[in-house]
């Protein structure tokens, strides 16, 4: 994905500041900064989902495959690039119905048959599939969090999407969940482009390819990670890894 000179205002008020930043496919970009400077914001811009919010203005460039976002369908673009949000948010059903939904709703499968193997196929992708097969129709909101964020990622999944944004998945997990998603993470970047929003820097280190510090509201630098945390260009990246502010 690819974004130019975008600028983000809710009514009226600037939070994102001609910020272009790219997701190379096939790698994970990790959005850092202190809280409140527009990770979310940013992130969400990748899939329109600030069309959804009162009073917000995206201007700028975005596109997906050297296509304009804006000249997709909202429905389309985010089964292309699908979202998983802080808290895990499966809906009130099953487990099998939660990766069921997207699935038929996009009418990817012309069977049961078809549709029980995207099922198996999503949650085995996921790392759930061994946890959970035995009892695929009991409601979703009785597995553990990290097992919902593992349902929401294979729900995610369930549609073929290109890119997989991610805003701080692990916020809400214990440490041992935390890191069986950032395993998965790594696994899903063979397949997937991941654009991920962590106010952890150690995990930004773990998991990422390349890291974007953003502040307030400005993209201030961009670089494969590993050479941002061993010599951070921006003063302000440097204070921020030394933890100065955020
Ligand atoms: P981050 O994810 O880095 O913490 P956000 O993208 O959530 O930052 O917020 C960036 C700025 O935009 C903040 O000043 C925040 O108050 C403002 N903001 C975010 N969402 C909204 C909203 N729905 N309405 C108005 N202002 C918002
Ligand atoms: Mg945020």
């Amino acid at each position: 994905m690819k974004t130019r000179n975008v600028n983000v205002f809710y009514s009226g008020v600037q939070a994102i500041m001609d910020v272009s930043l790219d997701l190379g496919a096939k790698q994970v970009l990790a959005l850092i900064g202190p809280s409140g400077c527009g990770k979310s914001t940013f992130l969400r811009c990748l899939n329109r989902m600030n069309d959804t919010v009162l009073g917000c203005e995206v201007q700028g460039s975005l596109s997906l495959d050297g296509v304009d976002i804006s000249a997709l369908e909202p429905e389309e673009l985010r089964a292309r690039v699908g979202m998983v949000f802080q808290k895990p948010n499966p809906f009130p059903k099953s487990i099998y119905d939660n990766i069921a939904y997207g699935p038929k709703l996009h009418g990817l499968v012309e069977s049961k048959t078809e549709l029980d193997e995207v099922v198996e196929a999503s949650l085995r992708k996921a790392g759930l599939w061994e946890e959970v097969c035995t009892r695929l129709h009991v409601p979703a909101t009785g597995l553990s969090g990290g097992q919902q964020q593992r349902l929401c990622i294979a729900r995610a999944i369930s549609i073929s999407p290109e890119v997989i944004l991610m805003d701080e998945p692990c916020s809400a997990l214990d440490p041992i969940a935390t890191s069986v998603i950032e395993a998965l993470i790594m696994e899903l970047k063979e397949n997937y482009t991941i654009g991920i929003v962590t106010h952890s820097m150690s995990q930004a280190k773990r998991v990422s390819d390349r890291t974007a510090y953003f502040h307030l509201g400005k993209l201030i630098e961009v670089n494969p990670t590993e050479e941002m945390f061993e010599q951070p260009q921006h003063h302000l990246t440097q204070g921020y890894l030394k933890g100065r502010f955020g």
